[in-house]
């Protein structure tokens, strides 16, 4: 199971960078595709808390 973004993002764009596989596509709200492999390192980056895993 991948992670996922909730309606609670703001598209501040802060959890991008954070992912090393680049699975994190940007949209209102960002979304997260298929290449996630579940790490965690973008839910402690987000500011709002929008990343669940
Ligand atoms: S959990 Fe890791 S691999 Fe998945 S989107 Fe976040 S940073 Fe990328
Ligand atoms: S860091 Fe959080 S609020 Fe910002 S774009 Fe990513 S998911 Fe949305």
């Amino acid at each position: 199971m991948a992670h996922k973004i909730s309606s609670a993002c703001t598209a501040c764009g802060q959890c991008v960078d954070s992912c090393y596989v680049n699975a994190i596509v940007a949209g209102n709200p960002y979304k997260i595709n298929d290449d996630c492999v579940d790490c965690g390192v973008c839910a402690d980056v987000c500011p709002v808390g929008a990343i669940e895993g």
